[in-house]
């Protein structure tokens, strides 16, 4: 069973472990889709913030979709100086280069459970990932924020970033508007969102949170020894 083969693998070296697969004569292969959770907000709702909240307490991978870009700027990757022009106009990057980062990151993590940050953007993202990754996540959070809120949060967060100023956010919150909502909209059809009021301290909007991913965690439980399919877990609903 994956979990069991990662687990064992994880307590060695990786160089070992790596002779161990070899040894077996096969890649460790994920037989369990992974549990995939879409984080969705606007610039400055908490989407980071909250994301390392749900690690320290509920052991899941944060990918970060905007980290991701951005290591590829400094990585001086072949599609660095594209995503640098892209971000600073607080465009899309195209989709194929994001999913492609995201699904390198899943599969070279030896976790099953992911938070997937700040992705999709739009509808087109949102098919892109269904088709390269063939699957849907399984939940949805959406922080729900005002916009002036956003605008404060971004403004004062000094984080060095080339696209947190006055013009760039303004441009941010357009896109989240016109084409994030629709993503957003898009789940809440399907019943997977979960719609949080991003307002109030992180540990207040963190209680709301909790009992989502506390949820989650009894249903990964009752599915570990069984076999976990996303068609199983679709129709598990968390209150
Ligand atoms: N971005 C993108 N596709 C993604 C995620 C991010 O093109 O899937 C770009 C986009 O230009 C966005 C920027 O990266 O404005 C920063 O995204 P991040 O999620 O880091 O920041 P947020 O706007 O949520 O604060
Ligand atoms: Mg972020």
């Amino acid at each position: 069973m994956w979990r069991r083969a990662t687990l064992l693998s994880s307590l060695l070296p990786s160089s070992k472990a790596s002779v161990l697969n070899q040894e077996k004569g096969r890649i460790p292969k994920k037989e369990k889709p992974p549990f995939i959770t879409f984080v969705l907000g606007g610039p400055g709702s908490g989407k980071g913030t909250q994301c390392a909240k749900i690690v320290e307490n509920f052991g899941f991978t944060h990918l970060s979709a905007g980290d991701l870009l951005r290591n590829e700027i400094s990585s001086n990757s072949e599609n660095g100086a594209m995503i640098l022009d892209t971000i600073r106009e607080g465009k899309i990057v195209p989709s194929n280069v994001t999913v492609k980062l995201i699904q390198r990151a899943i599969e070279s993590s030896d976790n099953d459970k992911f938070l997937i940050d700040g992705f999709p953007r739009t509808e087109e993202n949102r098919r892109t990932y269904e088709r390269i990754i063939g699957a849907e996540p399984n939940i949805v959070l959406f922080f729900d924020c005002p916009e002036d809120e956003m605008v404060k949060r971004v403004l004062s967060r000094n984080q060095g970033r080339v696209d947190d100023n006055k013009d760039t956010v303004r441009k941010r919150l357009e896109v989240f508007t016109s084409l994030n909502l629709p993503v957003i909209n898009y789940y809440s059809q399907k019943g997977k969102l979960y719609k949080i009021r991003a307002v109030g301290t992180e540990d207040e909007i963190f209680e709301q949170v909790r009992p989502i991913f506390a949820a989650v965690e009894s249903l990964l439980k009752l599915y570990d020894d069984s076999t976990r399919s996303n068609k199983d877990l679709l129709i598990f609903k968390v209150p």
